[in-house]
């Protein structure tokens, strides 16, 4: 069984997510629990809460479905005192505003080091960011997503979400979401349904299809290894779709959210139906 959706638009309540999603067929979805580019954002009112859990509900998607995303300017590792104090309050607050909606992950993009410390060094503290969060939040998993290694972000490398999970103390409370755009533009090759074969079996050994707990599926506009990341729609760009094949014909896919974060949204409908099709029956 595969779970199926977008990272659909949150606007108006996150309520309306849910709604959305099965305007495009979705059987799971993503969404910001706030504005993803501002650090504060009022609580969830109590009215939204008890719609977001009633609407869950009603069109039966399970914690396990929806995977919420943080936002863009928490960096879990950054080198500067104060701002690693802000991005943990902010990233605690994520965690807080997912538990009171019944959820169970949060998807984060790992940490900068923004060349001011070592890769080890920042790989550390974001562990030890994890730690702080996972003490002070009940419940929620950190889903800790791969990257395309653009500038000084970390997370491109299986060995860094290894190191991060190594240093973790609750080991159930952490997870891995891969991203396809970001596999490709990190240099890991998944042109073809033999190269994804060996792709995802390096991260298994090196990280291991037990953390995994999520996927984006996305094109790539830009080269293997080019360490930009610029999505595409998942049948155009530089991928190919052999990867989705793939993934929706193995089983380690199964019964975790995956999320399309392509570039034109009033395809989703048609890109969910087309990764439907390509399912074993
Ligand atoms: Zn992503
Ligand atoms: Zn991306």
């Amino acid at each position: 069984m595969k779970y199926i959706g977008a990272h659909v638009s949150a606007s108006g309540g996150v309520e309306n997510a849910i709604l959305r999603s099965v305007e495009i067929g979705g059987n799971a979805f993503a969404l910001f629990t706030k504005n993803q580019r501002q650090w504060k954002a009022p609580p969830l009112k109590a009215e939204s809460i008890a719609k977001f859990k009633r609407f869950c509900t009603a069109h039966q998607f399970s914690p396990e479905q929806i995977l919420p995303h943080d936002s863009y300017l928490i960096n879990l590792g950054n080198p500067e005192a104060e701002n690693l104090a802000k991005s943990r309050e902010a990233f605690i607050d994520e965690m807080q505003r997912c538990d009171q909606l019944g959820l169970k992950l949060l998807n984060f993009h790992p940490g900068s080091h923004l060349n001011k410390i070592s890769e080890k060094a920042c790989l550390a503290r974001i562990a030890e960011s994890l730690n702080l969060a996972i003490q002070a939040v009940p419940n929620v998993i950190a889903v800790l997503e791969n990257t395309a290694g653009q500038g000084s972000n970390l997370g491109w490398r299986f060995e860094h979400l290894a190191e991060i999970i190594e240093q973790v103390e609750d080991k159930s409370r952490v997870g891995v979401c891969l991203d396809t755009c970001h596999l490709f533009s990190a240099g890991y090759d998944i042109q073809s349904y033999t190269a994804s074969e060996a792709t995802f079996a390096e991260f298994d050994k090196v990280v291991g299809f037990n953390y995994l707990r999520g996927m984006h599926l996305n094109g790539s506009k830009t080269p293997l290894g080019s360490r930009v990341d610029r999505h595409d729609t998942l049948r155009g760009g530089t991928i190919g779709t052999e990867v989705f094949q793939f993934i929706m014909q193995s089983p380690h896919f199964d019964r975790i959210p995956l999320i399309l974060e392509t570039i034109e949204p009033e395809n989703w409908a048609d890109e969910i139906k087309f990764l439907r099709d390509m399912e074993l029956k």
